[in-house]
């Protein structure tokens, strides 16, 4: 006892037995000294017995070591949490037989420390791990300790339990890094397990897990489950949800906390006792996770490995915790939706043009050495805007995700549907269906469906569909390429009459592509006044004499020599340059008929083609008066050539237009007559002065008497019509023989001039054609 120095103890108990000087015979004094003694005595006792009460009422740890920092004193809070009935048990004891070892040995550096250096350490923050296995937080500070004669004794401290705050300070801490996660768009998986994990340094021994509820809203997926059995956790993934279905199935289905204390007696588990021993829990508490309009994202689950209730500090935390479960999912939810819309098309649900590159690079990884290919299909419906103009958008709409449907229908799921925007679509295909055989007989079948009738908002509709087809790695390797390809054989399986499909092929890719190139030549072209014009000759039947010439246009290309107008009239048309490209013909046509005149050669008729974009352009009648002021050539001498589908385009407009032009001089010729529809008494209405004979006509004269009876109808309706007739294409003698016969008045084609060169056609002015003989 007396080796074991406790300044609140024995050396006042040795005071006590020293001073109990019994039976000395005493004076007064003696009596006096000893009564004054005793009662010092009695003082010091009682003050021993309230310090030790004092000390042992303080829940905070106190207590002193020695200079060898053993234990000489230690109050009751201290020594019931290292595990002892009483405080005298840990005199003698080091803090080597108390705590793990890193523990012991920084509560000895510390004592020394502070004995060494005479400061103390105050508020430093300690973390324990108890004999029970719960782990403090302390916050301890040290003190130097001496005795009366100033003698170094030890080291005197005391530590506040201030586990709780640290673990606040941890919560708090905690969900700031979730919430930090969430807004920096951490994969789903990592926040919900940092939530889990979180959670469960809250709650000592407790194991949390998160299911996330499907999209159908009817199976629980895995979310988290960082401590759970793996086993168990692969076994839940997928459960339904429903009535009686463990906490978390319940919970979801209830849309409420359901609280499980014990597994075992509770009916809600009475199916899954068998799960719960192969997961090791007893109890379960499960909160549903509900988005902030009230939907079920998921369930929160709470575990322990024995039957338990949950406390209201952990039902208030579980709460908490489902609640930024909710935000994480709510926002990754969000987010998904924002990607799906950047990289869909909404109508359809199909991937965009966005995605293009990527489904491509995904198809390409797929081929194999056996199914080495790619298939590129870009599809267009034929005609699809006739449907919007004339049924309006929501029709329009419909049946391109009823095309969109069919495509799907056609295809396997590993094949992939793109919408390029309008009614464009692109199909990637791989494997067996990218193999020609399999190819061409897939695009057949898929032809036929999409082909099949459709009735939206109450219309029967028809409608067909036009594919170009490229194939990876032959036409291209990467994505624009192949795409091009695949357009370009598009346009040309449009050109084929549509409803068809056709495979890229590199020698027809000139013809099919829609040329750009071109049309960035034909504008320089203009610039460079590379386009001409040559003349062709028209002839009166009854005199042979010249009485007109057509203006017909040629490209002087700079490499390609002279160009014919089918080779660039369609692109400019299409590209938007044919009213320069005409504006140029037309001043070029009336200058030389202008000079020709000044040149003293006999007067003829200047015909010139306008185009349907020409004519229905703005302004165009004023910008042919300019041309004609301009070029000085008088009005009579101009004839333009329009189409039977120019006028009927808009009836109104046309006749205005003509009818402006018509009163200064100028006239109308119908060019390629019988081959629109127009109606005769529609040709009525309008200000023209020939109709022209299209050569398909001329031709078949001389073939059959069908032939003959079509041109002689021409004739006659033009003369009730008070018009001149010419034919066009006259290539023999039997040709003009019938067509003179039948009273046509002019005729043009090879067999009286080809169209020719400027000069050679002021040389022929003046010349009459000598008609064969019979
Ligand atoms: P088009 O107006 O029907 O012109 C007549 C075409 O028939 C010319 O072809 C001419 O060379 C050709 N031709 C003339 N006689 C015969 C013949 O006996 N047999 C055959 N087989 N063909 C004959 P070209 O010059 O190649 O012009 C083709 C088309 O290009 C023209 O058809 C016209 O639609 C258009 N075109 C020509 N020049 C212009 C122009 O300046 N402006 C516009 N907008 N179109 C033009
Ligand atoms: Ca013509
Ligand atoms: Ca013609």
């Amino acid at each position: 006892m007396a080796a074991r120095l406790t300044p609140y103890g024995d050396d006042i108990v040795e005071d006590d037995d020293r001073g109990s000087p019994a039976g000395s015979a005493g004076t007064t004094v003696q009596a006096e000294a000893d009564a004054n003694e005793a009662s010092f005595l009695r003082v010091l006792r009682e003050e021993k017995t309230w310090l030790r009460t004092m000390v042992d009422q303080v829940s905070d740890y106190m207590f002193v070591k020695d200079t060898n920092c053993r234990f000489i004193m230690a109050n009751r809070a201290m020594a019931s949490d290292l595990g002892f009935e009483s405080a005298e048990d840990l005199i003698g004891r080091t803090d080597l037989e108390l705590y793990p070892f890193p523990i012991a040995m920084t509560f000895y550096r510390d004592a020394k420390q502070v004995m060494r250096t005479d400061k103390p350490i105050i508020d430093q923050e300690e973390f324990v791990v108890l004999p029970n296995g719960s782990k403090r937080w302390l916050a301890s500070s040290k003190f130097p300790l001496r005795g009366s004669t100033g003698e170094l004794i030890g080291v005197f401290g005391i530590s506040r339990d201030i586990t709780e705050r640290k673990k606040a300070d941890r919560l708090r801490d905690g969900q700031a890094q979730v919430l930090e996660m969430i807004s920096s768009s951490a994969p789903l998986s990592e926040v919900l397990d940092c939530l889990v994990r979180l959670l469960e340094d809250q709650l000592d021994g407790l194991l949390g897990s998160i299911l996330l509820l499907d999209e159908d809203g009817v199976h629980l997926r895995h979310g988290a489950a960082p401590s759970l059995n793996p086993e168990y956790t692969r076994l839940v993934d997928g459960i339904e949800i429903g009535p009686c279905v463990g906490s978390c199935g319940t919970a979801a289905y209830r849309r409420e906390q359901v609280i499980v204390s014990d597994i075992f007696t509770d009916p809600l588990w009475a199916d899954f006792h068998a799960l719960a021993e192969l997961g090791g829990v007893r109890a379960c508490w499960s909160t549903p996770i509900k988005s902030l309009a009230g939907k079920v994202l998921g369930t929160f689950a709470i575990y322990s490995r024995a039957p338990k209730a949950p406390d209201p500090a952990e039902l208030r935390l579980i709460n908490d915790t489902a609640r930024i479960a909710a935000i994480a999912i709510e926002r990754k939810q969000a987010e998904e939706q924002i990607r799906f819309l950047a990289h869909h098309d909404p109508l359809t649900g199909l991937p965009n043009r966005s995605q293009l590159a990527k489904c491509l690079d995904k198809a390409i990884r797929l081929v194999t050495p056996q199914t080495p290919r790619v298939a590129v299909v870009f599809l267009d419906i034929d005609h699809f805007k006739a449907v919007n103009d004339s049924f309006g958008h929501a029709a329009g709409d419909q049946l391109l995700v009823i095309a969109a449907e069919r495509m799907k229908a056609h295809l396997r799921a590993s094949d992939v549907v793109l919408r390029l925007g309008g009614d464009e679509f692109v199909l990637l295909l791989t494997g067996e269906a990218a193999e020609p055989a399999n190819l061409q007989s897939l695009l057949v079948r898929l032809r036929a469906a999409i082909s099949e009738p459709v009735e939206v908002l109450g219309q029967a509709f028809h409608v067909t569909c036009s594919m170009g087809i490229s194939i990876y790695p032959q036409n291209g390797e990467d994505a624009d390429t192949l795409l091009v390809h695949a357009d370009a054989a598009m346009y040309g399986a449009k050109q084929a009459g549509r409803n068809t499909f056709e495979i890229y092929s590199p020698l027809r890719a000139d013809e099919s592509a829609p040329n750009l190139v071109l049309l960035e030549e034909i504008r320089a072209g203009l610039a460079r006044r590379e386009f001409v014009l040559h003349y062709q000759p028209q002839i009166d039947l009854e005199t042979g004499e010249i009485c007109g010439v057509e203006a017909l246009v040629r490209w002087q290309h700079p490499d390609r020599g002279l160009l014919a107008p089918d080779l660039f009239i369609p692109v400019a048309e299409e590209g938007g340059l044919i009213n320069a490209l005409g504006k140029q013909v037309l001043k070029m046509a009336c200058r030389q008929a202008q000079a020709w005149k000044l040149q003293g050669l006999p007067p003829v008729t200047m015909s010139v083609n306008v185009s349907a974009r020409q004519f229905a352009q703005r302004g165009w009648a004023e910008q042919v008066k300019g041309i004609l002021n301009r070029t000085g050539l008088d009005p009579h001498a101009l004839e333009l050539e329009l189409t039977e589908s120019m006028l009927m385009r808009n009836v109104e407009q046309a006749i205005a237009t003509m009818n402006d032009l018509c009163s200064i001089g100028v006239r109308f010729a119908i060019d390629d007559f019988g081959t629109g529809y127009s109606s005769l008494s529609a040709l009525r209405s309008f200000p023209v002065s020939r109709l022209k004979i299209d050569q398909a006509f001329v031709r078949d004269v001389a073939e059959d008497s069908s032939g003959r009876g079509i041109a002689e109808a021409i004739v006659s309706l033009g003369h009730k019509l008070h018009l001149r007739v010419i034919a066009e294409g006259v290539e023999t003698p039997e040709q003009l023989a019938f067509l003179r016969q039948a009273g046509c008045n002019e005729a043009q084609g090879f067999l009286i001039a080809r169209p020719m060169a400027p000069s050679d056609m002021a040389a022929r002015l003046g010349t009459a054609f000598v008609f064969p003989g019979p």
